[in-house]
């Protein structure tokens, strides 16, 4: 469903004619040869195409239209390898809509002491060139990212290789559609928010739909496509002996597949990338679609449970920025606490949608009980998720604004089996311990509803954020209290002064 080899970001090498056709010709040769390595470099997912070297006001304005005309292009690398007036810069960085990335790099990697000479400091000049460039950049109040080093080295590569995966999570939101069946849970409030301001700053529309709308596609479904769906079940997943044929809740397996193949032809029919359910709005479905939320997930859909649009947005936007990366990404909520002498931690869950492509072992599929919505017994995947280092996001609105919180965690093994647990989890101890961390999350107004992923780190949601043009807050092993609720009130005051302006 994704693939980030469609997408391409534009090397481009700002120079003059100053210097002479030869100086010129070996920058070209110079800034191809730097865009073949990141081209092929496995740190970057997308392909960067080169671009000829702009020495005019009028070449840099033309290739600034082109990139915002370009759909495959989702962004602009810039470097300057030698000196480049930034006036040049102006008018083309003015109307460039794509988001873009200031390669703070040299060709040259150390200095040749014995043959350095006058030609070789004519050519590699980026240390002084670059930051020409970056005063007009911040002269003109632009969001970007600034990377520094020799192009080469692979915390480098790794570096752009996160923007760029931003940039397609943002390339993608902005034609995203995210169907919502149902509205809001009732009464809840971090869920709610400003739809008109999403789209406005966010790009990705929601669109409602009654229940019914849903209820007629599940109802169009064939047996043929039932009995098809249960032998991938049955491929994939450890079937609990009720489940499997002339089992006693076959019928029902078949009710969760149905919904499952009516979800998905909905969706595919409608051009949707994200959606939401919720419980409390389930009129003609036989059950609440767990499982099939579970497989939509893993096949790359954003999902926000009870209405959640925002976090349906976000985990499509990490989805795709997690692409081909292969520890996944799922909707979570933070669900209960282990408070223990060995380290407070959150066991994270939900009632049933939690995301396949975040399992450990293979999932056993079964139909059990839920005690809310008042509707048949659902199917749903039960798992441990993967171990490891991950983030756990959630973005909230603040008045008119859209803050995204982010929380790196470490999920671990949980202490003993939990033979009676019904639902998928992770276990996790949230940087840079529970206490500040939750209290950090709610100062902040962080939702329960997060976007979770292995896949991602913090960076590939700073760069993210830096393109919305959203406030950023991040909870990590650095996190003092007392420092984040200063940046909290810094922060109310810097987007209320710069709404003023
Ligand atoms: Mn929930």
């Amino acid at each position: 469903m994704i693939d980030l080899k469609t997408y391409e970001v534009w090397f481009v090498t700002g120079s003059q004619h100053l210097y002479g056709e030869e100086t010129l010709a070996q920058v070209a040769v110079h800034s191809r040869e730097i865009a073949d390595a990141l081209n092929t470099s496995e740190h970057i997912p997308v392909r960067v195409v080169f671009k000829p070297v702009l020495t005019t006001a009028e070449a840099i304005w033309e290739l600034c239209q082109e990139a915002n005309a370009a759909k495959s292009c989702v962004g602009l690398i810039t470097w300057m390898h030698t000196f480049s007036p930034a006036k040049m810069w102006i008018a083309g960085l003015n109307l460039l809509k794509k988001p873009f990335l200031h390669l703070h790099t040299q060709y040259n990697r150390e200095i040749p002491w014995a043959e350095i000479d006058m030609d070789f400091m004519n050519l590699n000049q980026a240390a002084h060139g670059d930051r020409e460039f970056g005063f007009m950049c911040t002269r003109l109040g632009l969001s970007r990212k600034v990377v520094v080093g020799h192009w080469g080295d692979a915390d480098v590569q790794s570096s752009v290789g996160a923007w760029t995966r931003a940039a397609c999570g943002w390339h993608d939101a902005q034609d995203c559609r995210i169907a919502r069946f149902g509205d809001n849970m009732r009464d809840v409030a971090v869920t709610e928010g400003d739809k008109v301001q999403a789209q406005m700053q966010l790009g990705y529309s929601v669109h409602g739909y009654g229940v019914g709308d849903l209820v007629a596609r599940v109802a169009q479904v064939t047996d043929n496509e039932v009995d098809a769906l249960i032998k991938v079940y049955e491929e994939r997943y450890i079937l609990r002996p009720a489940l499997q044929v002339e089992g006693s809740q076959r019928t029902s397996l078949r009710e969760g597949a149905r919904i499952e193949v009516g979800m998905r032809r909905f969706l595919e029919d409608g051009g949707f990338k994200a959606f939401t359910t919720t419980f409390e709005n389930l009129h003609g479905l036989a059950q609440l679609p767990g499982l099939a939320v579970q497989r939509l997930m893993a096949d790359g859909y954003g999902f926000g449970a009870e209405g959640d649009w925002k976090t349906a947005a976000l985990l499509r936007a990490m989805k795709v920025m997690g692409s081909g990366l292969d520890k996944g990404s799922s909707f979570m909520e933070d669900y209960t606490y282990h408070f223990s002498p060995q380290g407070d931690k959150v066991l994270g869950a939900h009632m049933l949608e939690i995301c396949a492509s975040i399992a450990a072992d293979q999932p056993t599929l079964e139909i059990l009980p839920l005690s809310i919505g008042g509707k048949a017994d659902p199917a749903r995947l039960i798992f441990n998720a993967n171990l490891g280092p991950a983030v756990a996001a959630s973005l909230v609105q603040i008045g008119s604004r859209f803050r995204l919180i982010v929380n790196a965690v470490e999920v671990t093994a949980t202490d003993a089996p939990l033979p009676k647990l019904p639902v998928a989890r992770a276990f996790w101890s949230p940087k840079p311990d529970l206490k500040t961390a939750a209290a950090a999350w709610i100062y902040a107004g962080g939702a329960h509803h997060t976007s979770f992923s292995f896949d991602l780190t913090a960076e590939h949601l700073a760069d993210y954020a830096e393109m919305a043009g959203i406030e950023f807050l991040l909870i990590d092993e650095h996190t003092q209290l007392a420092e984040f609720k200063k940046e909290l009130r810094w922060n109310d005051l810097y987007y209320k002064l710069s709404q003023l302006s």
